[in-house]
């Protein structure tokens, strides 16, 4: 689960990593409330869970209350990469004399935990990853052992930072360690960290990422689920445990695997189409998750064809097929339902959907054939303006 910033920010606070005072509103009068609370100058931020919202306008620093109203009417109600603002994050703005990065997240490869610390923060940390790697300090931790001090101390002091940064830095690290560690996260990343004229090193931005696998331990987190601004589609598909992302498309697909079901993406493009989704059913492609699928897809009013891509691996071709046509007695289609299956007992099941086929229903023996057709139903649904 992702956290927006003031959530993140609240997190760290409670794990002592030294954030700005501020508030969150959602119309421009609590916005000049909270800038009035906060003490001028203030910085006025969107909410949503994607990061770049300094370039595309989202972050403004405001030196009186008209100018805070302002920028918050201006931000509030704009949409970012998709995303638009429902609330805005209204702090004290500080006077940055320097941009950090840090973050922690895991290794897997290595199976420890990574830090990372570089004095070139602000910026978009994976091209200062591509354009200068040496100004990045990695820090592996084993979790066994955990982070001492000292080891805090070294790794600052091999990140070059400004000398009068390190000893705050240091100790925001070992926190912000804590807040990733005992606080359950999967990424913790703060990106800028500023070291402030007045010498205090803070965090001015917060991105968190927590370990939903951790939830059951963390019943305070039922207040991040309410706030959480996810996708209709994407809300029901995580009820039903299904891997979905929404994308903008008319192809809806369903497809065992996630490498299965970005090649299906691919060849749904490439065949002149666009996915409505990504979506993953794993393993098991049984009636009951098969259902679930086409029922999330459903939900999608631009979905004109839906492309049901399986491998049968374990689950075998009959299991699937009769999956598929059980499901089609459960949920009301909104599109035609094209499908390709392959793998284990594929014959098999393509002779199941054989006895079902109609104009809801075709199976194509090739994944480049059955995106095709797909595609072809797409543009001719979109054109008769069916639902
Ligand atoms: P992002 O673009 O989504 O990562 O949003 P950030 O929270 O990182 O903010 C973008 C930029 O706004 C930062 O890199 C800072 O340069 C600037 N900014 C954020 N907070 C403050 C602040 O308190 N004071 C000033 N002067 N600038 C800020
Ligand atoms: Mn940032």
């Amino acid at each position: 689960m992702d956290l927006l910033e003031h959530q993140g920010k609240a997190y760290f606070a409670r794990f002592g990593v030294p954030v700005s005072t501020g508030a969150v509103a959602a119309t421009a009068d609590e916005a000049v409330a909270a800038a009035d609370a906060a003490g001028y100058p203030v910085v006025v931020k969107a909410q949503v869970h994607v990061g770049g919202r300094g370039k595309a306008g989202g972050v403004r620093v405001a030196g009186d209350g008209d100018e805070a109203r302002r920028a918050a009417s201006e931000i509030l109600g704009m949409s970012i990469s998709g995303h638009v603002v429902r609330a805005v994050l209204v702090e004290r703005a500080s006077d940055i004399a320097a941009e950090y990065y840090a973050s922690f997240t895991l290794d897997r490869s290595a199976k420890l935990h990574l830090g990372l610390l570089s004095a070139r923060g602000g910026v978009d940390i994976e091209q200062v990853a591509a354009e200068a790697p040496a100004a990045i300090a990695r820090l592996h931790v084993d979790p066994v052992d955990g982070l001492s001090d000292e080891e805090c101390r070294a790794w600052v002091a091999r990140a070059g930072l400004a000398p009068e940064a390190e000893d705050g830095v240091a100790a925001l690290v070992g926190r912000l360690y804590r807040c990733y560690v005992d606080g359950d996260a999967d990424l913790v990343e703060v990106n800028p960290l500023a070291l402030t004229g007045g010498g205090d090193v803070v965090a001015l931005d917060a991105k968190v990422t927590l370990d939903d696998n951790a939830a059951f331990r963390h019943p305070e987190w039922e207040e991040f689920l309410g706030t959480e601004v996810v996708d209709d589609r994407e809300r029901l598909a995580r009820e039903k445990g299904l891997q979905y992302v929404g994308l903008d498309g008319t192809v809806g697909i369903i497809a065992n695997g996630a490498g299965l079901a970005m090649s299906t993406l691919d060849v749904v493009n490439q065949v002149g189409g666009d996915a409505a989704n990504f979506l993953d059913i794993g393993g098991g492609a049984s009636a009951a998750v098969m259902a679930n699928a086409l029922e999330v897809i459903s939900t999608d009013d631009n979905v004109r064809a839906i492309l049901v891509n399986v491998f049968g691996g374990i689950t075998r071709g009959e299991e699937v097929a009769n999956g598929i046509v059980e499901a089609l007695g459960r949920v009301q289609l909104v599109a035609p339902l094209v499908v390709r299956l392959d793998g284990t007992n594929a014959a098999e099941g393509r002779a199941i959907l054989a006895g079902h086929e109609s104009d809801r229903l075709v199976s194509r023996a090739t994944m480049l054939d059955a995106a095709r057709t797909a595609v072809e139903l797409a543009a001719a649904g979109a054109g008769g303006g069916e639902g």
